[in-house]
């Protein structure tokens, strides 16, 4: 197995809106992401962890990439928890109002700015803005191969062999790298955080010196990125409307105590069952 290692992994993770909590939704429906409370996108979790496992089977060094608001660095703190070596927040006011082209443009040349890589991993998709472009358009404007959907990779011969989940089964592909590979929720769960990593985060918040140097935050002068193709300028996408969905009232009956076969008439014939299918 002829590797030439070690590699040089990226991860792009986002700071999303906590779905749990109430607070940050306007009256209108938009979400106030000033007040919203924050937390690592779930679907980067896995991202994260194909980074960290990257890098504990073939060796390397793992950068965490995010573009967001100053307050984004608590997810790059937890990436380096995780065992990330270096991260990068990009952020900059002329990037507010972005849709994915535009996003997806800016990471690029955080990408490029960050220096040479092997893999760059993105989540799946978001919770917020939900769309599943982003990693592709990185991969498109990279002009680099991109394996989407990933749910299993192994690293030979500056190759990679990765399995796809695929409507109704599965698909194994390769392709050399460098290569953008977006990371399905059906790859192994992220890692508890190190205890290396956890005393690093300490020392990194306590020295700021130190911090600088390993938690870079850049803007749009630093990376190079036309800033007229960034934020709302660089965004064709208008929201047309926003409609707020009701929420879907539940009734559960529970049928027990009698054979299955019984059960099922009772269903069939119950009042309940009717209402439900009505509504
Ligand atoms: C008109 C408009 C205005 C918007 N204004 C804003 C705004 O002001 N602020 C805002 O936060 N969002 C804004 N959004 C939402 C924003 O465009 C998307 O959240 C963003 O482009 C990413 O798209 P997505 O969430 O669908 O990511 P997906 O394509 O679903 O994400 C896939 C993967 O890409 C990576 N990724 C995506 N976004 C980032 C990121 N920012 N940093 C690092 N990695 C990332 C992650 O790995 C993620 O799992 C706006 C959207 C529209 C349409």
């Amino acid at each position: 197995m002829a590797l030439l290692l070690p590699v040089n992994i990226f991860v792009l993770i986002k700071q999303v809106p906590d779905q749990s909590a109430k607070a940050g939704i306007n009256a209108d429906g938009t979400i106030d992401r000033a007040k919203a409370k924050r937390m690592l996108n779930p679907f980067d979790r896995y991202a994260l962890e194909a980074a960290l496992h990257t890098k504990r089977t073939y060796g390397g060094t793992v950068t965490a990439i995010t573009m967001g608001p100053p307050p984004a660095v608590e997810i790059l703190y937890e990436a380096i928890a995780h065992g990330a070596d270096r991260a990068i927040l990009l952020s900059d006011r002329r990037l507010a109002a972005s849709d994915t082209l535009a996003t997806a443009f800016a990471l690029f040349n955080t990408v490029r700015y960050a220096g040479a890589f092997d893999l760059v991993f993105c989540g799946l998709q978001t919770t917020d803005g939900d769309t599943a472009q982003v990693g592709p358009q990185l991969a498109e404007r990279l002009q680099v191969p991109q394996i989407t959907y990933c749910e299993w990779f192994e690293l030979e011969d500056r190759n990679i062999t990765a399995r796809r989940v695929v409507e109704g089964g599965a698909q194994t592909i390769r392709c050399p790298l460098p290569a953008v590979v977006t990371v399905a929720n059906s790859y192994q769960r992220l890692a508890y955080k190190t205890l290396r990593g956890v005393q690093r985060v300490q020392q990194l918040q306590r020295d700021e010196a130190e911090r600088q140097k390993v938690i870079q935050t850049v803007n749009l002068d630093d990376i190079q990125a036309d800033p007229v193709r960034c934020g709302l300028k660089g965004s064709p996408t208008i929201v047309a409307a926003t409609e707020k969905v009701g929420e879907i009232g539940g009734r559960c009956v529970i049928l027990q105590g009698k054979p299955v076969e019984s059960l099922v008439s009772e269903l069939v014939r119950s009042a309940a069952l009717k209402d439900m299918v009505k509504s």
